[in-house]
């Protein structure tokens, strides 16, 4: 049966046109590899443009400077990229987060791009579970037409991190530089009001994925343990968010946390639980596909990528 395209199919092949042009894709947009019975997927979104001034506002930026001159990164403005991950079994087809949809930053949002490309269809997705509701996890929900991007989903959030979003003062309360965020996680959390449901730290959300209480980079941020056998597997979504930086400095405030002291005490026991246990860990914003472990390093930690 042809289909007849529509006034939005034309408006979506002519934005994937204009994106394919505009911005050279990365040679490897998917990482794959299997968990036990599970396939999991790591989706890119894209990337993240942020300010130095943004992610270290409370530090010397000279301190901060010859860290970053160090690890070979620019002192200006670092581009994380944002890994969306989808876990396959039997019975469901999940991702955790939706990432930064069409309104967020030019360099981001391409998450439906990236499933196109691993073959998944929007309306396979069987279930979806936030990390937390910032821009680049929660605004790829709904679409340029105001749609479900992911129709047949059901939805999971923190109980903490639903509340702390959809509080009255939340907005009043929220800095100036991040008042659109604010805004943004209403507008969309509004959309899922009848459709969400909610969960707290250290319940099994669903099976085999367990919530990690991961608060401070929001006040309700949660990671998701994956257990197969003796091993794990963590999707630490941004409670660890730069790999240099989070893992060696794990006590720098960093200014995308909205609690940096508890942000910080969070890091430190991650980390030492991590490196204890020899957990897989994907994240959210370390190079794609975000695969690796935490290793000890003398008093602090590193990163080590698959
Ligand atoms: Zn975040």
């Amino acid at each position: 049966m042809t289909r007849i395209a529509t006034r939005r199919d034309w408006l979506k092949a002519a934005g994937a046109l204009a994106l394919a042009g505009a911005f050279p894709r990365t040679a490897m947009a998917l990482g794959n590899f299997d968990f036990g019975a599970r396939s999991i997927t790591v989706l890119s979104d894209g990337n993240l443009v942020l300010p130095a001034a943004f992610l270290f506002p409370d530090l010397p930026k000279d301190e901060i400077d010859a860290f970053l001159a160090a690890h070979g990164l620019p002192t200006d403005a670092l581009a994380p990229d944002c890994n969306v991950t989808l876990v396959r079994d039997a019975d469901r087809t999940i991702l955790f987060d939706v990432g930064a949809g069409p309104n967020f930053m030019p360099t981001a949002g391409r998450l439906t791009d990236s499933l196109a490309e691993a073959g998944v269809e929007a309306a396979e997705i069987t279930d979806v579970v936030f990390t937390h509701g910032h821009p680049d996890h929660l605004w790829g929900l709904i679409d340029d037409f105001d749609e479900f991007v992911f129709p047949e989903a059901r939805y999971r959030m923190n109980r903490a991190e639903w509340d702390y979003w959809r509080a009255d003062d939340t907005l009043a309360k929220t800095p100036e530089a991040r008042k659109s965020f604010a805004v943004g996680a209403q507008a969309r959390l509004a959309r899922l009001e009848d459709r969400i449901e909610l969960f707290e730290p250290g319940e099994e959300v669903l099976p085999g994925v367990e919530a990690v209480d991961t608060t401070g980079h929001t006040q309700g941020h949660v990671s998701f343990m994956l257990h197969e056998g003796s091993d794990s597997l963590m999707i630490v979504g941004d409670a660890l968010s730069q790999a240099s930086v989070s893992f060696e400095r794990p006590d720098w405030p960093y200014g995308s946390d909205h609690e940096p002291e508890r942000a910080i005490a969070t890091r430190l026991k991650l980390l030492d639980r991590l490196a204890g246990e020899r957990s897989a860990i994907i994240g959210y914003h370390l190079p794609h596909p975000g695969k690796g472990r935490a290793e000890r390093d003398g008093a602090a930690f590193r990163f080590v990528s698959d």
